[in-house]
């Protein structure tokens, strides 16, 4: 088959690979659409601690079954698909609170397991029986199904945010996780929505999500806007979708008393300190969430949400490549030169 090897950082070839068989308990999926991710972007340029190379990367995936293994419980060839990325160990205190997201002992497809860059992909034994094979309508185009991974990551940080009918809601970053948190919070009944970004053409892009008001602040004051926007009383929850301290630190200068902040993104390793008025947080009671991956449950929302179209899955597809121009595809997604990129194997 063909894929898409991550050899080390800044190489990426496409090559004839053996095709993976099923063993016992596995499930072999045609992998029809692999959406580029932010980390996909970060492994390709820096790797990452879970993924050895030489490794096919790859984790927004949708398919087709088209092998299954001996032992295999209630998926058939044919099933139309897709992949939750992390398989959690069952057993670690997180998995049984049922935080699998924050699993311990985790693995997931795409880091230490191969992943859907490629024509085919196995799903090992304790993810077809950790339920990581979901299976999706049959009118939903593979395309779209790819992007329930990214939403089910939006839906865990939004699920510490509270957010209600006529909240307002800054965004911080207009790269389409920012914009499906934009969709997500409008669907639950946030009446005004904002977006601020310092890159015109991001804040371009995220024209056509019906923001209400978007904000560049290497243009205009954010402070200002947002005082503005609100009466004075700042904005109820602020989501920071990109990995900036300084959107950090701005955050809790904009939040509303007992306002909710999510940090959605992380900061680079090496300087992943801020600074910030520990007394607004105290004062103003206003909580800080984080937000890690997601679990079963999240992806299952996710995958109702695009498939009743609330969050309108194609909107966010900006681009479409075969597999042999993933390189494009990846430095074409790091450029921010539209929102999401979809990889089709098969094209
Ligand atoms: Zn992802
Ligand atoms: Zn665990």
């Amino acid at each position: 088959m063909k894929a898409a090897v991550f050899v080390e950082p800044r190489r990426m070839e496409v090559r004839e690979v053996e095709t993976p068989r099923c063993g016992p308990g596995e499930v072999r999926i045609k992998v029809m659409s692999c959406a580029i991710c932010g980390t996909d972007i970060r492994i390709y340029n820096y790797g990452h601690h879970n993924v050895k190379p030489p490794q096919i990367i790859g984790h927004e995936i949708a398919g087709v079954i088209d092998e299954v293994g001996p032992n295999v419980k209630g998926l058939r060839e044919g099933d139309r698909v897709i992949v939750v990325t992390s398989i959690p160990c069952g057993r670690c205190a997180f998995c049984q609170k049922g935080s699998p997201n924050l699993c311990t002992d985790f693995k997931a497809i795409g880091y230490h397991y191969p992943g859907g860059f490629a024509q085919y992909m196995i799903m090992p034994e304790d993810g077809v029986r950790a339920g990581n094979i979901m299976k999706i309508p049959d009118n939903l185009p593979f395309n779209e199904a790819s992007l329930v991974e990214p939403l089910s990551c939006v839906i865990n940080g939004q699920s510490y945010l509270n957010i209600g009918l006529a909240d307002s809601v800054l965004i911080i970053g207009a790269g389409p996780i920012g914009c499906m948190h934009a969709e997500l919070a409008r669907a639950k009944g946030a009446t005004k929505v904002m977006m601020s970004d310092v890159s015109a053409e991001r804040l371009n892009i995220a024209r056509g999500f019906g923001i209400d008001r978007l904000i560049n602040p290497a243009q205009e004051s954010l402070e200002q806007v947002v005082a503005e926007e609100t009466d004075g009383a700042g904005v109820n929850v602020v989501i920071v979708a990109c990995s900036s301290g300084k959107a950090q630190e701005d955050a809790l200068k904009v939040v509303a008393t007992q306002g909710r902040i999510s940090f959605f993104g992380g900061l680079p390793k090496d300087n992943p300190y801020i600074n910030f008025n520990s007394n607004i947080i105290h004062y103003k009671e206003v909580s800080v969430h984080g937000a890690f991956a997601s679990y079963p449950s999240q992806y299952k929302q996710a995958l109702s949400i695009i498939a009743a179209k609330r969050v309108d899955a194609s909107k966010f597809i900006t681009a479409t490549f075969p597999l042999d121009r993933i390189v494009e595809a990846l430095e074409t997604a790091q450029k921010a030169e539209g929102l999401k990129m979809v990889i089709n194997p098969w094209q």
